[in-house]
């Protein structure tokens, strides 16, 4: 059983359209008919992109590759019974499972409930909450906070400034105490931070709070603020640790070199949702991405019974490509950066080249 249509799960299904899946019958639990690719979300606020092309139709992709689809989500598991209960009240029995089901949202737990505030995650529903709040909320807004100073928080301050480039919006970064995209190299964030002034995006390094309903960072009033979009990085699911899995201090599945879970051997995990307990693995998409070969070969491992499970080795570094939009990105490398419309360009061809690989398979001709 797969839980979960995220990226290392495409990566799965990809490979089993490709090499041949296993030799069981396999069911993929997922809430939506298409995942959406994250690389692709800040373009699409931007206007740059249509709603419908950053995403990978699961319909398609779990037929070719022989796998059922069920549209749910899984809201309890039991390792020992080896079943899981979905939203919908139907429970489903497994031998081998795999989860990949990303990370849920942040911001209530950090900052507190509040209705102008519009987390990122669930990634998958991101855009449709996004536009719900802007039918509910017409015209153009007078001033967003965009709170995360990862590479989605920076992606997404450029984003909602071209989105709303014509109106007097003003947009203001905050990005908490720990800076400027500290896990990128200091070069990366020199050149955002730059590109930030040239943009007119106040940057705030400070942790924000909302005191008394006004938002505040540091001792700086942001108010009158119409809209707070979160990017907080990716809180854990509850299920995984209710049920008995194994997990780290945060709530994600505590995982080997070969993804499989420390407590229950016969249930995987990758994506954000899991954590490698043997060296640290940042979450991100790169990641989650380059785990789906990993994850399919060790499914197919595991239900034939044979050995030669295969391990997750990370790159030194890898490539990460932050669109500052208007055709630019800065494109960051460990302690190397630089920005251009080269970096742009590269940007939008491999994140086009990652989609059409899936329509590729659905649709040979
Ligand atoms: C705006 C933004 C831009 C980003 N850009 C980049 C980038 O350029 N490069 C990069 O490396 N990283 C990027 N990231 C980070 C990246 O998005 C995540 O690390 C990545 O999406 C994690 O993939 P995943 O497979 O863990 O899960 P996800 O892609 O989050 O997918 C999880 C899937 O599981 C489903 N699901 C959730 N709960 C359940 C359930 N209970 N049962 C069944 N299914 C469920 C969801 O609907 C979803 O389809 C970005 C993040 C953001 C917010």
């Amino acid at each position: 059983m797969l839980i979960g249509g995220g990226h290392a799960h495409l990566g799965v299904l990809a490979d089993w359209v490709r090499r041949g899946g296993p030799e069981a019958r396999t069911t993929l639990i997922s809430p939506h008919r298409y995942t959406r690719y994250s690389g692709m979300i800040p373009g699409t606020v931007a206007g740059e992109y249509d709603d419908e092309h950053g995403r990978i139709d699961l319909v398609a992709l779990a037929e070719q590759a022989g796998v059922e689809l069920l549209l749910d989500r899984c809201a309890t598991i039991d390792p020992e019974q080896r079943t899981i209960t979905t939203g919908d009240g139907r429970s489903v029995s497994f031998d081998i499972c795999s989860i990949d089901v990303g990370g849920v949202e942040r911001a209530k737990g950090v900052l507190g409930m509040d209705p102008r505030i519009v987390d990122v995650r669930p990634i998958g529903s991101f855009l449709a909450r996004l536009a719900e709040w802007q039918t509910s909320s017409p015209g153009v807004p007078g001033h967003i906070v965009v709170a995360g100073g990862g590479a989605g928080g920076v992606e997404l301050a450029f984003a909602l400034r071209r989105r709303f480039a014509s109106g007097s919006s003003r947009i203001t970064l905050v990005t908490g105490q720990d800076g400027l995209l500290d896990d990128l190299g200091r070069r990366t964030a020199v050149l955002a931070r730059r590109e930030l002034v040239r943009q007119d995006i106040p940057l705030i390094e400070e942790d924000l709070r909302i005191e008394h309903g006004a938002i505040v960072a540091g001792q700086q009033k942001l108010e009158p603020v119409d809209l707070i979009v979160a990017s907080l990085g990716a809180a854990a699911p509850r299920w995984p640790k209710e049920g008995g899995l194994a997990v780290d201090d945060d709530g994600f599945i505590a995982v080997d070199r070969h993804q499989r879970s420390l407590s229950h051997p016969h249930i995987l995990a990758a994506g954000d949702v899991a954590a490698r307990q043997d060296r640290r693995v940042p979450h991100s998409g790169v990641h989650a991405v380059h785990t789906g070969a990993v994850l399919a070969a060790n499914l197919r491992c595991l239900v034939a019974g044979t050995g030669g499970l295969r391990s997750y080795r990370p790159r030194p570094a890898s490539l990460y490509l932050l669109s500052t939009r208007s055709g630019k990105a800065i494109a960051s490398y460990g302690p190397f950066a630089a920005q251009g419309r080269w970096a742009g360009a590269l940007k939008r061809w491999i994140d086009r080249r990652w989609v059409t690989s899936f329509a590729k398979l659905t649709d040979p001709v």
